[in-house]
């Protein structure tokens, strides 16, 4: 171990009696495994131990055999006595083999899997084509605020996130509460949808899903096994990115019989569109201006309209101006948006477009 190397080449290498105890007492490994009922090391002990030049005193203070050693120090040297009671004294040459300033009494241990557990940057073509036999945490290496969870299935999307799109932004459904599970299936029915195609993807900042999970606990309503899972991935994402930079959470599933790897890409395109405008202040500045200063007011409504129909909540000015970047500039697939879904050529849009991206 590392530490464990560092340890002994702190200590002075002249002396061959400590060295070999180092050797008797595995270094630092009895720190964290010293025998219940031994008090934890204290630098002042050692820093005595150190100045009386005899390196196994805070042992025998340790046990109570100070006195002793006091009297036949200097007659001959301690190592032999010392490894007799291995016990109780292997910790004593480490702790005096190492100078102040003092170890703490027990340093933590990082765990094996740490790494394992975070989940993995990777860039957007890597998303793209990455595929989930099980949903996974991914995280976007140009833009580490923004993270993404690939589902197998929009079966299982939907299972986990429908509820947070219903409470956060589908229109005419209530912006204060948590549907209850009968709800739900009621409003996915009234939109014409089922669970799978309520939603292709899912984006939302942190400060949604922080909402959607205190509302769960307020109203005591159960989470299904998908939104736990969802918020154990909010929490652990949420403690990566800096408290006070906001996150945004993205979702997206693999290919299958209604919606194909070209869809896919399109709906990662403009999902991470969403994540940058929550990331992204001066990006959502830019849009937010253009929207407001430089579109008309009938082309706004244009735009509001066509979200409206397609379920968003038209009330809702912010997400008005998020999904017009997202659709007129981040959706390439003609199957989600065309100029003609707002009543538009091709000429007008890219006019738009341009309006939109002046920064
Ligand atoms: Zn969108």
């Amino acid at each position: 171990m590392p530490e464990d190397d560092a340890t002994i080449r702190h200590s002075p290498a002249t002396d061959p009696g400590r060295s070999s105890r180092v050797q008797v007492a595995p270094p630092r490994v009895e720190w964290g495994s010293a025998p219940a009922g031994v008090p934890a090391a204290k630098p002042v002990r050692r820093g005595a131990a150190w100045m009386l030049g005899g390196v196994a005193l805070a042992g025998f203070v340790a046990v109570g055999l100070g006195a002793w050693w006091v009297v036949l120090a200097p007659v001959g040297p301690p190592v032999v006595p010392v490894v007799a009671v291995p016990v109780v004294v292997a910790p004593a040459p480490v702790q005096a083999e190492a100078p102040p300033p003092a170890l703490p009494a027990a340093l933590p241990v990082p765990p094996a899997s740490r790494l394992a557990a975070l989940p993995p940057l990777l860039e957007e073509a890597a998303l793209r084509d990455h595929r989930a036999d099980a949903p996974v945490l991914l995280r976007l290496a140009e833009n580490p605020a923004v993270f993404l969870i690939d589902f197998p299935t929009l079966e299982a999307q939907g299972a986990a996130m429908n509820r947070i799109a219903a409470l956060v932004e589908k229109a005419g459904l209530p912006r204060d509460r948590v549907l209850g599970e009968a709800e739900m299936a009621a409003a996915i029915a009234r939109a014409g949808d089922s669970a799978a195609t309520f939603y292709y993807g899912h984006n939302y900042r942190g400060t949604d899903l922080q909402r959607f999970f205190d509302l769960a606990r307020r109203d005591a309503v159960a989470l299904s096994p998908g939104e736990a899972w969802v918020e154990a991935q909010y929490r652990l994402a949420r403690g990566l990115v800096p408290a006070g930079q906001e996150m945004v959470l993205l979702s997206i599933a693999a290919p299958g019989p209604l919606m194909d790897a070209t869809g896919r890409a399109s709906i990662l395109r403009h999902e991470l569109s969403h994540g940058r405008f929550g990331t992204d202040p001066a990006y959502a500045a830019g849009i937010r201006q253009a929207w407001r200063q430089r579109l008309t007011e009938a082309e706004r409504a244009a735009i509001r309209d066509f979200l409206g129909r397609e379920g968003y909540d038209m009330a809702d000015e912010e997400l008005m101006i998020n999904e017009a970047q997202a659709y007129l500039l981040h959706t390439p697939d003609p199957r989600f948006f065309t100029p003609a879904h707002i009543g538009m050529d091709e000429a007008q849009v890219e006019r738009l477009r341009g309006l939109l991206r002046q920064p």
